[in-house]
């Protein structure tokens, strides 16, 4: 094993690099024009808080490769357990010549999900696989068709998935048409919503538009992200999620979290829907469960989980050995190095100071998030008009500066931050000063008072 990286930001070539711009030619060249990157430098090593470049640049991490590398890219036991799965064998089918990995991870993702009635799960390779299935699943249960999704909502890229997300740039357009039976609701947005509409009030307004439009009667499923992820982080206001989770049971309609971003440890819980004291039916989890590697799942009632017939559901690589090794070694790691805690550390760093700069610049209207999951909605100043092209110039410039951030958000006016939970707070601090700085000088204001502030503590 290569030694553990150093744990730094380090420029040491312009970002990008001349090793990075030749790939990047090459990659116009050869790979796809459909399948952008958010950054123009190429991978060489990754571990901690850090990605280092092919020339030698050392990136600080808010991004973990989209809330994947949760425990850290190429964590310890990770490493460890892939290697001696991949000497043992490396696929088989798990619907040919099972393995006990495929059955310790559903056990241990049964126990692990919220509630404690009888599970079952089933696993996948992708999050948008997965979601597919828990709506297979869903139907087969109820014998009904419809699904319903919120305003906002990212559930994948395949065509159901397609059908079930929310925004048309850059996920749907010109791709249809679109799977059918999919309707869409409106979500609790704390920061977009009318004043004094609270959690209670919008459950009230989505069960009356899927009551008026769709009927229970013919409802499968309604699937929600208890933190939504590509559509902005929006942490919906107390009491929305359990209510809709009621009328659910009320009307025997399966209620599905999709937990693929918010889900394993990244939140502070094992699952973000233990925040709002939601016991989904069906749980989606992948980004975060095997480390880097794919695999998804999905884990629910038994009595649910059981309505698809023999040999419904499957697939050649879902639960592949080596992901399935990886996600174990990344559940132990999360147990032994207190992981849950740790996310709530980083909350602990981020926010404050967020907030701290909230208050100084009026064009951060909203500070939200839950654990290392922790967003910043820029707007321009004196309202709440998205303000995206400010949020891309500043991305761009933290990355120059050697810190990948992320955005999202419908209207693209999000930064999204990601650390891996094995960043250090040195890390996580210096990259919020970048962020400051590159903040404070970016659109068109001048430098604020809160560059001093902030970038000489
Ligand atoms: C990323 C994501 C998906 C899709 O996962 P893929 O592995 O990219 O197919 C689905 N739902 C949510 C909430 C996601 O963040």
């Amino acid at each position: 094993m290569p030694p553990p990286l150093e744990q730094r930001r380090l420029l040491i070539t312009d970002v990008p690099g001349p090793r990075s711009r030749e790939l990047m030619a090459r990659s116009a060249a050869a790979v796809a024009a459909g399948v952008s990157t958010t950054m123009p430098v190429f991978a060489a090593q990754a571990g901690g808080g850090v990605v280092v470049d092919v020339d030698g640049n050392s990136f600080i991490d808010l991004g973990s490769g989209i809330a994947v590398t949760t425990v850290g890219s190429s964590a310890p036991r990770v490493v460890d357990a892939v290697q001696r799965q991949v000497e043992a064998f490396t696929h088989t089918c798990f619907m040919v010549t099972p393995y006990a990995g495929y059955v310790e991870v559903a056990e241990a993702l049964n126990r692990l999900t919220p509630g404690d009635h009888e599970k079952r799960t089933a696993l996948f390779n992708s999050g948008a696989e997965a979601v597919e299935n828990a709506v297979k699943i869903a139907r087969a249960h109820t014998g009904r068709s419809a699904v319903v999704a919120f305003d906002h909502a990212y559930h994948g890229r395949t065509n159901l998935t397609m059908a079930l997300t929310a925004k048309s740039m850059p996920y749907k357009s010109g791709f249809g048409p679109f799977a059918p039976e999919v309707y869409r609701a409106p979500l609790s947005y704390p920061y977009r919503d009318e004043a004094g509409l609270d959690g209670a009030a919008a459950a009230r307004r989505a069960i009356d538009i899927i009551e008026k439009q769709v009927g229970a009667a013919n409802l499968a499923a309604v699937l929600i992200e208890p933190i939504q992820g590509e559509g902005g982080f929006i942490v919906p206001a107390d009491g929305f999620l359990p209510a809709l989770a009621a009328w659910c049971r009320e009307h025997d309609v399966v209620f599905i979290a999709d937990e693929v971003q918010s889900g394993l440890a990244r939140t502070g819980a094992w699952f973000a829907s233990e925040h709002f004291g939601v016991v989904p039916d069906l749980v989606v989890a992948a980004k975060g469960l095997a480390g880097g590697l794919p695999l998804s799942a999905v884990t629910g009632r038994a009595a649910i989980m059981d309505a698809a017939h023999r040999g419904g559901l499957g697939g050649t690589y879902g639960g592949n050995p080596l992901a399935c090794a990886a996600a174990l070694a990344v559940i132990e790691t999360i147990t032994e190095e207190r992981l849950l805690e740790r996310a709530a550390e980083i909350e602990g760093v981020l926010l404050p100071r967020l907030q701290r700069l909230q208050a100084e610049d009026d064009r951060i209207g909203d500070v939200r998030g839950r654990g290392a999951m922790v967003a910043v909605e820029l707007v321009r100043p004196g309202g709440t008009e998205p303000d995206p092209l400010l949020t891309q110039a500043v991305a761009t410039a933290a990355h120059r500066q050697g810190v990948i951030v992320l955005t999202c958000g419908t209207y693209g006016n999000v930064l999204r931050l990601l650390p891996p939970l094995a960043i250090t707070d040195e890390l996580l601090t210096e990259a919020l000063d970048v962020l400051a700085a590159v903040l404070a000088e970016s659109g068109d204001r001048p430098v604020a008072r809160v560059l001093d502030q902030e970038t000489t503590s």
